[in-house]
């Protein structure tokens, strides 16, 4: 069976590091893996307006932001097709399909819906389409039969879902779609990487982002104001990890030989958490070191995206043709559904003759 990748993100704003270390840097390494032989990456314009309706511009203007970071952080259109949700009507008629498949109690239940929910004040008035907008994920990932999904963990509920649906519509209709797998992050600290706030997800919608494009000066004010540990007050405190913020970053981006170059009196991370717990060890100097750490990672992301930025009118045909190529791979996936459902009366001569001996028979 083909190995395929699909995934994507919601051009809601520029991305973030949250998104690099979540599903983003995975991406890059399996495109460069040589592993699968078609990877899909998408930018989720539909899906974005479920939850930004009456800002379309807001969208529209985020669709370039999120392109230009795919290939500043190394997606390369040769390997991977990058493509417009939107311009894929298909994965609207396979919603349109997917919906009879699955309850309001069932979508209810999903946990991430319901903290986005809450997040947006939805709880009085959820629009339809956000509610339900699992459902189109699920049409998305099956419409390119993927097999292998790079997420963050917030997505885990959303895949559970596409899994069932997969199963029911298998079992009703007839072996069809292919079952996705979710792909998370190996290090814990990249399953949900917080905000420089300290809230629990680093999310374009609460503004508590430090951005793969953000410029170095902006980089370092963000850093310095960070969250750490409230009760750390003192250089001599003892300081506790415990949802401290820098050191959760530093779990995701700190590796061996940044010691060497940027904080030779320590060998590894344990010995400066160590130390950090201990007490003796000021919030300055571990929030400077993790500054150096995300300058020499963003700088050739940023660097890059500059270049790209000189030819605007190449990335949108970058988008054009990956959106081409994607629609005849879901248009493919859709026959074969319609197919199974048996929604193809003008294709298929057995069923006009059958409904024609039906009614000679009744005349005689
Ligand atoms: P929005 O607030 O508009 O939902 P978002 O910041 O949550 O935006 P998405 O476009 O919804 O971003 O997510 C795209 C991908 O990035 C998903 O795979 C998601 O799991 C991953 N992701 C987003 N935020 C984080 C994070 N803070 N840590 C790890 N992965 C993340
Ligand atoms: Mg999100």
């Amino acid at each position: 069976m083909s190995k395929i990748i699909l995934t994507g993100d919601r051009p809601t704003g520029r991305l973030h590091i949250g998104h690099y270390v979540g599903s983003l840097q995975r991406r890059v390494e399996l495109q460069n893996s040589g592993e699968f032989d078609q990877i899909f990456i998408m930018i989720a314009d539909a899906q974005a307006l479920t939850d930004n309706a009456d800002n379309p511009e807001k969208v529209r203007q985020n669709i370039i932001e999120v392109a230009l970071d795919y290939l500043a952080c190394g997606i390369d259109p040769a390997r991977s097709t990058i493509f417009i949700q939107s311009m894929i009507p298909e994965l609207t008629e396979l919603s349109f399909y997917y919906m009879n498949l699955v309850t309001v109690s069932r979508l209810q239940r999903n946990p991430t819906v319901k903290s986005e929910i809450q997040a947006r004040n939805f709880e009085a008035s959820i629009p339809v389409g956000f509610f339900t907008y699992p459902i189109s994920q699920a049409a998305d990932i099956t419409a390119f039969k993927a097999t292998t999904v790079p997420v963050g963990e917030d997505q885990a509920p959303m895949l559970e879902q596409a899994k069932e649906i997969v199963h029911k519509f298998n079992s009703v209709y007839g072996e069809t779609l292919v079952e996705p797998k979710i792909l998370l992050p190996e290090n814990e600290a990249c399953l949900r990487l917080p905000g420089v706030d300290g809230n629990a997800k680093m999310s374009k919608s609460l503004g508590n982002c430090i951005y793969l494009s953000e410029e170095p000066e902006d980089i370092r004010r963000k850093v310095m104001s960070m969250y750490t540990d409230p009760n750390h007050i003192r250089v001599e405190d003892p300081g506790s990890l415990e949802g401290n913020t820098v050191f959760t970053y530093l779990d995701a981006f700190c590796r061996p030989e940044h010691f060497e170059k940027y904080l030779p009196e320590y060998t590894s991370l344990d010995e400066l958490k160590a130390h950090y717990q201990r007490g003796g060890l000021g919030d300055v100097k571990v929030k400077k070191f993790l500054n150096k750490i995300l300058q020499e990672t963003l700088e050739p992301i940023r660097n890059r995206r500059k270049e790209l930025q000189k030819d605007i009118f190449a990335v949108y045909d970058i988008l054009k043709k990956g959106s081409e190529k994607a629609e005849q791979v879901a248009a493919q996936t859709l026959l074969d559904v319609k197919d199974a459902m048996k929604i193809n009366y003008f294709s298929d001569e057995a069923l006009i003759a059958q409904q024609q001996e039906r009614f000679n028979n009744k005349e005689s």
